[in-house]
């Protein structure tokens, strides 16, 4: 049987988007293929074979096509970006009704390629699927990794590199940036297209709304509060927020150079391209918001009202977003610190935790890892928490206050809130670095386990330890780079 595709996005105006094939390759060959996700969307692996994989065939039902969009570049407006390497194949609508892009990363110029070749190397490719794949494991909502093929060519980047195509699953690829591009060409048809398709598509509840627009921008900056409060939690740096790598369905997008934080910094950053770190951990909801004002300029010329009422209710709702925001972070680390019965203060006794990992540059997910041990086990000595500290005074002060704020709670109740929200197994920097270098030299294994690690990210894994640690001094990763 046919996939059953259903291409929405192919059914919008004709220039939201540019009919293209992919472009053939040499010789494809599978590298991965999951089976686990390909059921969860409804699509057989059968239906998938690497021809299909890597371009050089197309699946019966299909509608090619690179989407255009613009966007907002380290905060320089860029009018015209759109699919420059990514060809989406169609949409499926999965056994749950829920609707799935079906797009081939690498797969061949397209009119949006610019200078670029359209393709995409091995290296980025394993990043992004193990990067996206572990987000998935940790509940927190990304794009998928449906699969990877080696093309048999190289492409030519600072050296020639392995060639890849990846195919991603997305509840849609609609970015902020492709409201800016209809925006900016003032297209005042094609933005209410666009805001019906998604309203339909992602916030069905925005319609019942007085103002569907103003209903649709609080959703999305919810969602977008609700997904950097947990990137932070589980300190993860995505790098580029640029507003075309951020989704209007509210997932994790464009996994270039993101990078799980060791030794805690709130101004840490790992993309080699933002020197002023514009993007570091601690930046991340500031820029999130800024990415909605760019959104609330595309959504306001859809008001029925005057302008200024348009203004003033478009603001209100932006204004909303640092307390969406925080109280999303503030939940989220009473879980951490296993706090049953969030009260109010408790965001001061995590900001007082962070400045001292800061200061220490201690490592996020091993301390926490820790300190979950330290209420289990009863046993501070045992858990080796305070280990993780040059000079433990500081902590033990900190630990104190802690404890007695948690002192009325059944440890047992508390320890399980610990483990649900501290991650044992993150996709650490040298790891990945690890498998990428071993699969450019055909060395596939260190992926493989490296993704069978990260799918149970809060089970003890005896057996894989090893995983767990951070990097020894000679491994670590200080900077990561697009996946150009
Ligand atoms: P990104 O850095 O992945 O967010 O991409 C930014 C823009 O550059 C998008 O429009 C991409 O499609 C485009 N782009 C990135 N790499 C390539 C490439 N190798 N060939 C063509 N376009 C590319
Ligand atoms: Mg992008």
């Amino acid at each position: 049987m046919p996939i059953a595709f259903d291409n929405s996005y192919a059914r919008l105006p004709g220039h939201f988007f540019s009919r293209v094939d992919p472009t053939p390759v040499a010789s494809p060959s599978l590298l991965r293929f999951n089976h686990a996700l390909a059921e969860e969307i409804g699509v057989a692996a059968g239906d998938f074979p690497p021809d299909v994989l890597a371009g050089n065939a197309l699946p019966e039902g299909s509608e090619p096509i690179a989407l255009a969009y613009a966007g907002h570049q380290f905060g320089g407006w860029v009018p015209q970006l759109g699919d420059g390497r990514a060809i989406l194949l169609g949409e499926v609508v999965g056994p749950d009704g829920r609707r799935h892009d079906i797009q081939l990363k690498g797969s061949g110029p397209t009119i949006f390629s610019r200078r670029g070749d359209g393709r995409a190397a091995l290296g980025p490719a394993i990043r992004e699927y193990v990067m996206s794949e572990a987000m998935a494991a940790l509940g927190i909502p990304t794009t998928r990794a449906l699969a990877v093929v080696t093309t048999g060519e190289k492409v030519l980047r600072e050296r020639p590199l392995p060639g890849a195509v990846f195919t991603r699953v997305a509840s849609s690829h609609i970015r902020v940036g492709t409201f800016q591009y209809h925006h900016a060409r003032e297209d005042h048809d094609a933005l209410r297209a666009l805001t019906d398709h998604v309203i339909t598509r992602h916030y069905p509840e925005a319609a019942e709304k007085e103002v569907p627009e103003l209903a649709l921008l609080s959703l999305v900056a919810t969602r977008q509060a609700e997904l950097v409060a947990q990137w932070m939690l589980v300190g993860f740096i995505h790098g580029v927020m640029n507003t075309d790598n951020c989704s209007i369905a509210g997932e994790t997008i464009d996994y270039g150079p993101c990078a799980f934080v060791d030794n805690f910094h709130p101004g840490k950053v790992f993309s080699s391209i933002d020197r002023h770190g514009r993007y570091a951990w601690g930046k991340q909801p500031e820029i999130a918001h800024w990415n909605l004002l760019q959104l609330a300029q595309c959504l306001l010329p859809l008001h029925p009202g005057s302008a200024e009422d348009a203004r003033g209710e478009f603001e209100a709702v932006l204004n909303e977003f640092p307390e969406t925001f925080a109280r999303a972070y503030e939940q989220g680390f009473a879980r951490k610190l296993g706090l049953l019965d969030p009260h109010p203060g408790d965001l001061d006794l995590a900001r007082d935790l962070l400045t001292l990992l800061a200061e220490q540059e201690v490592d996020f997910t091993l301390f926490f890892r820790r300190l979950t041990t330290q209420v289990e086990s009863h046993d501070e000595d045992q858990s080796g928490v305070h280990d993780l500290f040059g000079c433990a005074k500081g902590f033990d002060q900190w630990s104190a206050k802690w404890q007695a704020r948690t002192s009325q709670q059944d440890f047992r109740d508390q320890a399980q809130a610990m483990r649900a929200a501290n991650p044992i197994f993150i996709p650490r920097n040298h790891r990945l670095e690890e498998a990428i270098t071993a699969a450019e030299q055909q060395d596939f294994a260190p992926f493989e386990q490296l993704l069978e690690v990260l799918t149970r990210p809060f089970d003890e894994q005896p057996e894989n330890a090893g995983y767990e640690n951070p990097p020894q001094p000679g491994e670590v990763v200080h900077a990561t780079f697009c996946g150009t």
